[in-house]
């Protein structure tokens, strides 16, 4: 089992420890994840990133985890997959032909962009006894139908959720596991305003750890080790005078650990992010009064204004106005863009963030980052550059 029960007297021990805890299970998920279905009894859902909502599945009585990239190459799913997909979608494919996703009770996929409809296709072909939950959900979110289309998929896939378990998951149940989704992200949302005000030092690999170990543990669990880490981490020594970055994109998928701490052995410190195994993944929370259905359609729908989303279509939200006020609010002096590589979302908005931050002559660097190895000599050279240009600026 991951999470021991061992408990260290001192609270920098004790803070350690829950930090290596988090670390533990975002470097091993599916581990996790088979040990909790083994101790429990209990049933677990693989979820697609990055707009299906885990509370339906923790009404139902299951554990949620958002599926994840492993780090092993691709190679038998290599001949499934097209080589332009992204390394999320490619390592998900092997993954399953591997035999990893067997133990999952079910998936449930979301078609956010076209590459994973082919992978969804791949899975079914390869897991035939494994339901697969796929239900789309409207991507023009400020269209007249959008709140009718969304209410419309919610209830299917709660109907779907109920047929999968052979019972009915109420509306007081839905209410509890939002509450309890609530009280997690608002944790997670702390530390993030902590470190903002500079006033926590968390490196972007241990904030990473935080919301992917969040993506797969049980949700009370992992809150009950938040509330200890939050009161640890306010007497934890301030963050450094290093160069303030904010990082951006990285969708779908958690970033390479040794490209986030490539960041602070250059001379930088993270302040802030919008990336999806970061603030996007808690900015928002969900309504726990009224109609659950209507309360997770908002929350749908509205999340897009807490950080713009390149998936969805919003005519009066952009990406570029987003970070640019988020650079300023969060006091970072620059911008590292981490874009996995053929992400196509992410390639059409950026150079409209390419042009925005010329303007406004904030630096910013842009880092494809890919599933196999990459040349982190050439890539720290990179990042030092641009720390010093950012650092000049500044004094400028
Ligand atoms: S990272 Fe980009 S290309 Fe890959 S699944 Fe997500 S949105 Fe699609």
């Amino acid at each position: 089992m991951l999470l021991d029960s061992t408990v260290s007297a001192n609270p920098e021990g004790r803070l350690k420890d829950i930090l290596a805890k988090f670390e533990a299970v975002a470097a091993n998920p599916l581990e996790y994840a088979r040990d909790f279905k083994r101790d429990s009894g209990k049933r677990v859902i693989g979820l697609f990133p990055m707009h299906f909502p885990g509370e339906l599945a923790h009404a139902a009585g299951a554990l949620p985890i958002v599926l994840q990239a492993d780090d092993e190459p691709v190679t038998i799913g290599q001949g499934s997959v097209f080589n332009f997909y992204c390394g999320y979608n490619r390592s998900i494919v092997d993954q399953a032909m591997r035999g990893e996703f067997a133990f999952l009770d079910a998936i449930l996929f979301g078609d956010h962009c076209v590459q994973l409809l082919g992978t969804a296709d791949i899975i079914r072909d390869h897991l035939p006894d494994t339901p697969i939950l796929f239900n789309q959900l409207i991507s023009i979110i400020d269209a007249e139908w959008a709140m009718e289309e969304t209410q419309g998929t919610f209830r299917q896939l709660w109907r779907e959720l109920e047929d999968l378990t052979g019972e009915k998951i109420s509306d007081d149940q839905v209410r509890h596991s939002i509450g309890i989704f609530n009280r997690n992200r608002a944790l997670i949302r702390q530390i993030y305003d902590m470190r903002r005000a500079g006033r926590i030092a968390l490196t972007g690999s241990q904030m990473q750890h935080i919301v992917k170990s969040s993506m797969i543990m049980d949700k009370e669990t992992h809150t009950a080790l938040l509330e200890e880490l939050v009161a640890k981490l306010e007497a934890a020594p301030p963050a450094n005078n290093a160069v303030r970055v904010y990082l951006s994109g990285h969708l779908c998928h958690a970033a390479k650990l040794p490209i986030l701490d490539l960041v602070e052995e250059c001379g930088g410190v993270v302040v802030d992010d919008d990336l999806y195994t970061g603030y996007r993944y808690i900015a928002a929370d969900v309504e726990e009064t009224g109609s659950p259905v209507d309360a997770l359609s908002r929350w749908y729908l509205e999340k897009n204004k807490k950080i713009p989303c390149p998936t969805r279509a919003d005519k009066d939200l952009d990406w570029e106005d987003f970070l640019l006020a988020q650079v300023d609010k969060s006091g970072a002096q620059g911008l590292i863009v981490l874009m996995v590589k053929f992400c196509e979302p992410h390639m059409y908005f950026y150079p409209e963030i390419k042009e925005a931050f010329e303007r406004r002559g904030i630096p910013h660097l842009m880092i494809e980052t890919e599933h196999e190895e990459m040349p982190m000599e050439a890539l720290k050279t990179r990042m030092e550059t641009f720390l010093e240009i950012a650092k000049r600026r500044v004094a400028a």
